[in-house]
């Protein structure tokens, strides 16, 4: 992974774009009042030292960091990751971080228990028996969320190749093509561009099918009349994209087109509303204000959006169920809907990156609506 130059804050010493995330884990460390972090969670360990494999834990001490990982990450290892002392185990990782006696008996370490299963924490209890672990979930969420330029930067890129995609694929939606095929184009067309992997299976959901908010691609053919729902996203170098579009194929019918324009009217005043500061919950609450008086609260049927990062579905939520306080520098989704069982379904969304004033929106694919 080539390094990103940091923000140009003052505030980093180090040219590195990993030493102030580490310094931000030894705060942690200090709230916590723990002596250890044992960080397994992978696209942590990718924000935290730049590993990119499918193996590894990261401790952390208020003095030294060490990286653990397997023979068949050597040379990989050595070469992503920065600001930490790269080992290679040959068995259990947490075996190797037993054996080196980095934690001393009677300390305190914190661990990710969403990110341990059961079996992996009964075996870091035998090897500490003396040492006292401090599990929590979510330990990570909310700082990973606050990104940098830099990142906001990322996630843009990622969806200007979605937003490629989708003008490439717009000729290929046409009556005879099937949910299947287009949902293969979308796949190629995103790993031609550079595209590392899918997010998420693509979404492709015609006629009916549209009124499933995760529908799967059937083998049902797209006629005319029919809506066309598109929810699709892609991992380059290590960011996700997420973005949501509607077309109809064909002159839209008026109960298309009353539908779709409430959808766009939640979205974009929620877009408008959006600002760091507010809860996912107050800005879930203005899109789904603007479909209750459109009389279509009752089929908007999900939360109105999520954060998106290293992980397609990350930290935080935008929804009626919690509170998240929206960090400056996160960067979700905005993706209201309405779904009318066995007739069609709307959604639409962008990512948008929240300033204190405002948010800027990295979609850039345009939102009127497409009769094809
Ligand atoms: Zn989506
Ligand atoms: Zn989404």
């Amino acid at each position: 992974m080539a390094e990103v130059p940091t923000a140009a804050s003052g505030t980093v010493a180090s040219g590195s774009l990993h030493a102030p995330r580490l310094a931000r884990l030894r705060a942690l460390l200090a709230e916590r009042g723990t002596d250890a972090l044992l960080l397994t969670a992978l696209h942590d360990l990718r924000w935290a030292v730049g590993f990119t494999g499918s193996n590894g834990a990261l401790l952390v001490t208020a003095a030294a960091t060490h990286f653990v990982t397997d023979g068949r990450y050597d040379e990989q290892a050595r070469r992503e990751v920065s600001d930490a002392e790269v080992h290679i185990a040959s068995g259990n990782l947490h075996a190797h971080v037993a054996e080196q006696g980095w934690i001393a008996d009677g300390a305190t370490v914190t661990v990710q228990s969403d990110h341990l299963t059961v079996a992996a924490f009964g075996g870091l209890r035998k090897r500490f028996e003396r040492v006292e672990f401090d599990p929590v979930a979510h330990l990570l969420d909310a700082i990973v969320a606050e990104k940098s330029p830099e990142e906001i930067a990322q996630v843009r890129a990622a969806q200007a190749v979605t937003d490629a995609v989708f003008e490439a694929i717009l000729p290929r939606i046409r009556p005879g093509i099937t949910e299947r095929d287009l949902a293969a184009e979308i796949t190629v067309e995103h790993l031609r561009r550079g595209a590392s992997a899918m997010a998420f299976d693509p979404i492709v959901a015609s006629g009916p099918n549209s009124a499933l908010p995760h529908a799967r691609p059937t083998d049902r053919m797209f006629q005319r009349g029919d809506i066309v729902l598109i929810d699709m996203g892609a991992y380059l170098d290590g960011y996700a994209s997420d973005m949501t579009r509607t077309a109809v194929i064909g002159p839209a019918s008026d109960e298309q087109r009353t539908v779709y324009d409430a959808v766009l009217r939640a979205q974009e005043t929620a877009i408008e509303a959006a600002h760091a500061g507010m809860t996912g919950k107050d800005l879930d609450g203005v899109a789904r204000t603007v479909l209750t008086e459109a009389g279509y609260g009752a089929q908007f049927s999900h939360s109105l959006g999520h954060g998106v990062g290293l992980q397609v579905h990350a930290w935080p939520r935008l929804s009626q169920q919690v509170e998240h306080v929206l960090p400056v520098g996160a960067t979700v989704t905005i993706e209201p809907g309405v779904y009318l069982a066995g007739r069609f379904g709307v959604r639409i969304e962008d990512i948008i990156a929240l300033r204190e004033d405002g948010c800027d929106n990295l979609t850039r694919t345009p939102k009127a609506l497409l009769e094809l």
